[in-house]
């Protein structure tokens, strides 16, 4: 009877890997699709400066809303599409689309400082990337200012010297570099030491838990003390109240992101903020 049960689990254990696998298999089919299809469209959210409230500049986050059915998150399928390679295709069109709305905005007159994009670690690893970015900037008559890069820690820490190579260059040139989900990887701190980064963004976790955990507060005093040592500009990511609020104002953190201030938004939404048509967020001044 133990051993029936063994086996039955076993199986069933197999079925439900292989409908996962299916369903992966399927979705990926699904993102190449997508991508012909205009399946796709970036977000922006806002990174508001801690001490004055401004809106300094948006992160633009990807969303896939199928033709049919409910919309897929980037949680789920950013790691399949850096698995299939797609992300090549995927990024290039993130990076493009951000540079025409940066440009757009730009022309329109609206101050933001500029857009970053999340750069996957495959992506990096492309001989061609540096190019890549370059040229984008070129057609839309853009300098680096106008676009930063986030990668997250883990990225870096895995980065080889090609990568690392890219990124300098990046960096040379005035690129903005953050470290995305800073706390979260596997990391020795001495890694800070090498890395061509601008901006340190403290992972969500860290935030969401400091109000009521000691632990996640000596964590996140600790990382702004080291991002401004290193000169790193800190931001504090997935902001949801105003505990964490006054929580990362007495870090002197830099700036904030996060629901309590904006949630992700479409180009047209987004642009309404900007132009002022809607005012602010419960009191980021105050
Ligand atoms: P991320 O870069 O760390 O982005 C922040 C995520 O936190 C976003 O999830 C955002 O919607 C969410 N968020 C923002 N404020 C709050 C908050 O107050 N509370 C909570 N609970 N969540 C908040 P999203 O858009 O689902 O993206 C998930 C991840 O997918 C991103 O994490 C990023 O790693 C990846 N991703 C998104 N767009 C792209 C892209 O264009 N390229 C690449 N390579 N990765 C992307
Ligand atoms: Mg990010
Ligand atoms: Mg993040
Ligand atoms: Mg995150």
């Amino acid at each position: 009877r133990a051993k029936l049960d063994g086996y039955g689990s076993v199986w069933f254990y197999d079925q439900k890997l292989h409908d996962e696998l299916l369903y992966q298999h399927r979705l990926v089919d699904r993102l190449a699709e997508a991508l012909d299809n205009g399946e796709f469209a970036l977000h922006y959210q806002p990174q508001v400066s801690v001490a004055s409230g401004r809106i300094e500049h948006l992160e633009a986050l990807l969303r896939w809303q199928p033709a049919e059915g409910p919309p897929i998150s980037p949680a789920e399928f950013i790691p399949l599409a850096e698995r299939s390679g797609l992300i090549h295709r995927l990024g290039d069109w993130v990076m493009e689309a951000a540079c025409q709305q940066r440009a757009l905005w730009r022309d329109a007159g609206l101050a933001i400082e500029r857009i970053d994009i999340n750069v996957s670690g495959r992506q990096m690893s492309r001989p061609d990337i540096f190019q890549r970015f370059a040229d984008c900037l070129a057609r839309h008559d853009l300098g680096p200012r106008d676009i930063g890069l986030e990668l997250t820690e883990n990225v870096l820490i895995e980065a080889d010297d090609r990568v690392l190579e890219g990124l300098r260059r990046l960096y040379d040139l005035g690129f903005r570099i953050a470290i995305d989900d800073f706390g979260t990887g596997y990391s020795s701190l001495s890694y800070l030491k090498h890395f061509p980064v601008t901006a340190l963004k403290i992972d969500r976790t860290f935030v969401r838990d400091a109000p009521e955990q000691p632990e996640d507060r000596a964590i996140m005093e600790a990382a702004v003390f080291i991002g401004h040592r290193l000169g790193l500009e800190v931001v504090a990511e997935g902001v949801e109240n105003r505990e964490q609020l006054t929580l990362i104002r007495e870090m002197h953190c830099d700036l904030a992101q996060g629901f309590y201030f904006f949630r992700p938004m479409p180009a047209l939404e987004m642009e309404r903020v900007l132009g002022g048509l809607v005012t602010g967020h419960p009191g980021v001044s105050g």
